[in-house]
């Protein structure tokens, strides 16, 4: 770098640093600097949505902890727009900003597991696929998303849903500790022993309160295949197939965790070719119990209607970790948007299908989750993440690969969100749009945790440093 680098200030206004800020920052580093016109900088600035075209004003290519620490400092210390990169994966891009000095993590993704303690470490920079890779072929696993390229990050400072959190909670119901990089540039340990306002904080709190460089979850055993269904119903029979879905999900066992996907049919040679790309509802579900029993538990969910196609199939946990990664490819158009229900009621139902049929890309789904189980067992003031006891999340999906259409697929997503929420409550910061509602969308994802959450940043970072994310402010 030659000159002066123009960045965005802290308040929004102009910095400028000079080749020897930079250059002081730099020798201090293990990792390394990229910055407009590096030949890597334009691959570094892009993250997973395709829809997010910031240019940052230096990306700092974290190492270790000490490169994190580093980086924090010179952008407190500069006063420089902040943002946190772990794997890039965050629908609203908030891992990048316009001038912002970026803390990149994807070189720091290192996975340790200590079978005895039944506990796994995974750095701040890890995607799921990470850790799944180290866990599963010892019989262990940690609940995580349903998409093995998500980073883990991200996924865990907001909650994490996933395959196993009906039997074993969301992803930050198994942290153990997590070493977290103040504002300060000081490394604390956070856990329900060491700093437990700050681990309170963390769990639900997204990046608010500091760079994690490490997370320890705790393992559980998973039996080396699962029964995993994928049952597809016509979209004309999706009213009745989601009613029993709902009636068979809201007994399930917790072992059961379900998830209906209004979607378009794939062009698998298990399909009848003449489904191939026409909409359909379908059942997806994994049963995490003892295999041998699998079968039998999840069969009702295969008999919900006379489907279109069962691909239904008993497989090891990894491949359902990596069932749907094809089809959410980096650089794709994605706005993605969520609601709590409460109930599912007919009317409900007949609006999620009359939505489906309404796509305006066949790559959009229409979904509900089925929560409940162990997740809705920890109370709501355990963690900073609220709404714990909604027995379905409401998501809309808009995926789409025509720029010309952006305007269409975004106002489809809002217009079904928008209209379930009479039916709705809170949100999940994970599926959040570009979080435009703001102060609402937070009270609406925190309810009484809120203020909570505004003491805690007010301690670890009064300043405000850590915004480039759903931000809770400090109490003004
Ligand atoms: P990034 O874009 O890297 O970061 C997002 C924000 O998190 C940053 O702006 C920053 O504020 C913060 N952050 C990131 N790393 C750190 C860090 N180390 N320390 C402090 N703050 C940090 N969610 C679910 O719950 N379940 C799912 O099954 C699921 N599936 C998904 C599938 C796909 C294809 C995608 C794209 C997302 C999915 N999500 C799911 C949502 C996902 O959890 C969020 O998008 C999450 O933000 C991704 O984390 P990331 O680290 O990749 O994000």
């Amino acid at each position: 770098m030659q000159g002066e680098l123009s960045m965005t200030s802290h308040e929004g206004g102009h910095v400028s640093l000079l080749e020897s800020d930079l250059q002081a920052l730099a020798r201090g580093l293990a990792g390394g600097l990229l910055w407009p016109g590096h030949p890597d900088y334009d691959a570094a600035r892009r993250v997973w949505n395709g829809l997010i075209d910031k240019h940052p004003g230096l990306i700092v290519r974290c190492a270790n902890e000490a490169d994190v620490a580093a980086a924090v400092s010179f952008a407190r210390d500069h006063d420089i727009e902040l943002c946190v990169r772990g794997g890039g994966h965050n629908v609203a891009g908030r891992a990048v900003g316009d001038g912002a000095l970026v803390i990149d993590l994807s070189g720091m993704r290192g996975v340790k597991v200590d079978e005895e303690a039944r506990t796994v470490t995974a750095e701040g920079g890890a995607l799921l696929g990470d850790v799944d890779r180290a866990t599963h072929p010892r019989g262990l696993a940690v609940p995580l998303g349903a998409v093995s390229e998500t980073g883990v990050a991200g996924l865990t400072l907001h909650g994490g849903y996933g395959w196993l959190s009906r039997k074993h909670g969301l992803t930050i119901d198994n942290l153990v500790s997590a070493r977290v990089v103040t504002a300060r540039g000081e490394v604390l340990r956070a856990s329900a022993r060491e700093n437990a306002d700050l681990f309170w904080a963390i769990r639900g709190g997204g990046g608010n309160f500091g760079v994690v460089t490490s997370f320890e979850f705790r393992l559980h055993p998973i039996a080396p295949e699962v029964w995993f269904a994928l049952v597809l119903y016509p979209l004309d029979r999706a009213d009745v197939v989601m009613c029993r879905y709902r009636d068979f999900m809201l007994q399930a066992p917790d072992d059961v965790m379900a998830i209906g996907l209004y979607w378009s049919a794939p062009p698998l040679p298990a399909i009848p070719a003449e489904m191939h790309g026409a909409p359909v509802l379908i059942v997806a579900a994994v049963c995490s119990g003892p295999p041998e029993d699998g079968e039998r538990v999840i069969a009702p969910l295969r008999a919900l209607d006379r489907p279109v196609a069962d691909l239904t199939s008993r497989v090891p946990f990894s491949d359902v970790q990596r069932a749907f990664d094809e089809d959410y490819p980096k650089g794709r158009l994605y706005y993605w948007k969520s609601a709590y229900l409460e109930q599912l009621p007919e009317d409900v139902i007949a609006t999620l299908t009359r939505y489906a049929g309404e796509r305006p890309s066949p790559l959009s789904t229409v979904e509900v989750w089925t929560l409940g189980g162990a997740v809705a067992r920890v109370p709501d003031t355990e963690t900073a993440f609220s709404r714990r006891g909604s027995p379905f999340l409401f998501a809309v999906e808009a995926n789409w690969d025509d720029p010309a259409s952006t305007e269409e697929n975004i106002a489809w997503a809002r217009r079904a969100c928008g209209d379930a929420q009479r039916f709705t409550s809170g949100a999940y910061l994970n599926f959040a749009g570009f979080g435009e509602e703001g102060e609402a969308l937070l009270r609406a994802a925190y309810g009484p945790n809120l203020d909570r959450l505004r003491a805690v940043k007010a301690r670890y970072d009064p300043d405000n440093l850590f915004r480039g994310n759903f931000n809770v402010a400090p109490p003004a």
